[in-house]
């Protein structure tokens, strides 16, 4: 069962030499450059993609995580409506016995 936070960490391997290398993503920002450590070659990120591990990484950065996740049903999702109505126990319609009747308590004392 997947966890809310977003994963963090993504290995982007280089297109140019095949270099495979684990980055840190930052949470509040796209990375929009990236410096090879193996051919030195400055990647960014391909059209359509916000950054570079969008587009290299194996795992997209953390706000597209958050979009993919509120955008596909989670899977696992108890099925609506199951044992909702079945077992309330105390339906809001049904008014308690001696509240809002004619005869309240105390209405028939009469000193005689
Ligand atoms: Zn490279």
């Amino acid at each position: 069962m997947p966890d809310a936070a977003p994963i963090l960490q993504a290995t982007i391997t280089c297109p140019v030499c095949g270099t495979a290398r684990t980055e840190t993503m930052p949470t509040d920002a796209c990375r929009f450059f990236y410096d090879c450590t193996g051919c030195g070659a400055l990647l960014r990120p391909k059209p359509g993609d916000c950054c570079v591990f969008c587009s290299y990484g194996d795992v997209p950065c953390p706000p597209v995580q958050a979009a993919r996740r509120a955008a596909a049903p989670a899977p696992g999702r108890p099925a609506a409506g199951e044992g909702i109505t079945a077992d309330a126990g105390d339906p809001p319609s049904a008014a308690p016995e001696g509240r809002c009747g004619p005869r309240a308590p105390g209405s028939g004392r009469r000193p005689d």
